[in-house]
This record gives structure tokens, C-alpha cells and sequence, in this order.
């Protein structure tokens, strides 16, 4: 069937921020129509479904030697290596270097850059376009893994097929001057195809056997689980959730709110507050599984991490009331949004008179 040829009307981009009274919520002035993904027909990228297939079957086979063969300091290992390649995407790729949501010194770069390395999802500088042109265009046709195409699609299919024409348009429209200003960035995206081999593959897979005696095999195959692995605890960020869960600062996004997905993208679950507040250090209101917020305060203590940008609870107030679905929660006691009869009806026991 040929494509369904339909006008489509340039969308204003969403709001982020407060928004205050005076402001108009313009989502609610977008038909829904013009959200819906264009009939086009996908092009498979055999190549990628190949090496995706083989790389997936090697992370399976790795899944079984944990249970039979491998010795559990390669499996510990694995999971460290894990976490830093899910560091490198959440606190450098993502939150330093595609948000800007704070400033890091050169040893805390060069570190987030081997991390992203090791995790190998394209060189930084691919990685946050793609993420830019997603924030931009959430849900449409130029949103590289728009989940209005489904769970599979916004997952891992979008890897899979050649990418909408609209994602390549948009994609050359925004603005990367500042990563490209990065001589380490420039770096790892010229030289990428000979780090990423050595820094995902080669090394991660001697270490095991030249410091504590593992197979090849095992070591290899580990590393493949662990790094598949890794990959999926990134593309939850992008399918679950924008799927399920709770959208307590905009109901009008489909990213939402989900501990799941947290727990294994080392804290990027908290959805819909990171795509009403793109530029908070945090991606999250509370601090609750966010793991790669609290590496970050660490780095911050030393100063390697600085100027890192938040939210006050006033403008989040002020957002939540606008167009949130409703189910914030209230942190605590003197939370803002506590009404005054939970004030009135607490019983508080012990209390001292004034
Ligand atoms: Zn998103
Ligand atoms: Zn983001």
C-alpha cells in the first residue's frame, strides 16, 4: 500500500518549564490527528537485525554460563561494568552532554566518555542528537523512537530499519555547535569505530582472563550479556516509559513516571518529569532510584561536577497544578501541596504546647 498521503502541520514545540497562569498549555490546542505516526513503509536494515540477532543469542548462551561455568567474580564484574556503561549514558551522554544540565571538569569527561565507550551507543555526539531530536518532536514522526509506533518500534526497532525521513530533516536542524566545540567528543566520534571495539569489546572480555583466570569463552560471552543487557536498560527509558506509569507533571506527554525502568536504567525512569524539566541534573523530582544522582553529588563534592541546574519546588508546584494528571505525591509533612484539612485532621501525638 502506498503511503497515506496527508498535510501535516507544523507542531509548536511542547512547553517545559512552569507555566504560568498567564500561559497558555498550546497542547491542548494540537488535534490529536497530528500526532499520528504516517503510514510509511518501514525499510529493514538486515545487517542490524543480523548482528542484533547474533549478538542476542551470544548475550543467551553468556546467560546460561553464568549459571554453569563462570566463576562469580566474572559475574560481579559484569554487573560493575554494567552500571559504568549505564553511568556513562545517564550522567554523560544524557545529562551533561544532551541536556546540559550541568558542567563537569576534564577527569570526570574523560571518565564519562570511557564509560559511554564501554556501553557503546554510538559516539556521544550521535547519541545526544538523537536524544535532542527526541525531546524536540516527542511522538512524531521526526521523534527518532517514537513510542506512538508501539512498544517493539520505540524499543529497539527504530535500530532496526532505516530512519524517517522527517528524524534526518529535523536531525540536521538542531543545534550540536557545543558537543562538536569538545576536542574530546570530536575525538571519540572521529576514532569512534577503534575505541568502541577495544573500549565495549576487546578489553572488557581480557580483563577476566589475564587477572583472574576465566575462559575465554566465559568472558567473552558475559561480556556480550552484560553489554545487551545494558542496552535494554536504556531502551525501557524509551518504550516502557513512555508507556506506563503515572504522569504527575504533564498528562499531555506520554512519558511517564516508573520505578521499573529506573532501577535498570541506573535512575532514568522518572519520565514525565524529565521531559517537563529536561534540564535538571536530577531527571526526577525526588531522589528516590537514581543512582546516577547520587554519583554525581559525589563528583559534585570534589568539584569535578558543578553549576548543576535544578528545579525549584515553586516552579514545580506551579507546572503539577497546570497539567499534571493528579497523581503527585506529597513528600512529607509541609509538603506545598498538602491541603489544609490533612493540616487540620493529623493527630500528632507528644506535642508540645507553645
Ligand atoms: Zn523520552
Ligand atoms: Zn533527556
Amino acid at each position: 500500500m502506498p503511503p497515506r498521503p496527508r498535510e501535516k502541520q507544523p507542531l509548536p514545540s511542547l512547553p517545559t518549564g512552569p507555566l504560568e497562569e498567564c500561559d497558555d498549555v498550546t497542547t491542548d490546542k494540537i488535534p490529536q490527528t497530528a500526532y499520528e505516526p504516517d503510514d510509511r513503509k518501514v525499510e529493514i536494515v538486515w545487517r542490524n537485525v543480523v548482528v542484533m540477532g547474533i549478538l542476542h543469542l551470544v548475550a543467551l548462551y553468556g546467560l546460561y554460563l553464568v549459571f554453569t561455568s563462570a566463576m562469580l567474580i566474572t559475574t560481579l564484574y559484569g554487573v560493575i561494568l554494567y552500571n559504568l556503561g549505564g553511568f556513562g549514558i545517564t550522567g554523560g551522554a544524557h545529562r551533561l552532554w544532551a541536556h546540559r544540565a550541568y558542567k563537569a571538569k576534564w577527569p570526570l569527561k574523560l571518565l564519562l566518555v570511557l564509560c559511554q565507550t564501554l556501553a557503546h551507543q554510538n559516539s556521544v555526539i550521535e547519541w545526544a542528537r538523537d536524544h535532542r531530536v527526541h525531546h524536540k518532536f516527542q511522538e512524531t514522526d521526526a521523534d527518532p523512537h517514537n513510542a506512538k509506533r508501539g512498544f517493539f518500534f520505540a524499543h529497539m526497532g527504530w535500530l532496526l530499519c532505516k530512519k524517517h525521513q522527517e528524524v534526518k530533516d529535523k536531525g540536521k536542524g538542531v543545534d550540536m555547535s557545543d558537543l562538536y566545540a569538545e576536542p574530546l567528543l570530536r575525538l571519540q566520534h572521529k576514532y569512534f569505530y577503534v575505541l568502541m571495539p577495544i573500549g565495549c569489546f576487546v578489553l572488557p572480555s581480557i580483563i577476566p582472563v589475564v587477572f583472574w583466570g576465566e575462559t575465554l569463552m566465559n568472558a567473552y560471552c558475559l561480556n556480550i550479556l552484560r553489554y545487551v543487557s545494558c542496552l535494554h536498560g536504556t531502551w525501557l527509558v524509551n518504550s516502557a516509559a513512555h508507556m506506563w506509569g503515572s504522569k504527575p507533571y504533564d498528562k499531555y506527554i506520554s512519558s511517564v513516571e516508573n520505578v521499573f525502568v529506573s532501577f535498570f536504567a541506573v535512575g532514568e525512569g522518572w519520565h514525565n518529569y524529565h521531559h517537563t524539566f529536561p534540564w535538571d541534573y536530577k531527571a526526577a523530582e525526588f531522589g528516590k532510584v537514581n543512582w546516577t544522582l547520587r554519583i554525581i553529588n559525589l563528583f559534585a563534592k570534589i568539584g569535578w561536577a558543578y553549576e548543576l541546574k535544578s528545579v525549584s519546588k515553586e516552579m514545580i508546584k506551579t507546572r503539577v497544578h497546570r497539567t499534571g494528571d493528579g497523581s503527585h505525591e506529597i513528600w512529607g509533612w509541609g509538603d506545598k501541596d498538602q491541603s489544609p484539612e490533612d493540616y487540620k485532621l493529623a493527630t500528632i501525638y507528644n506535642k508540645k504546647e507553645e
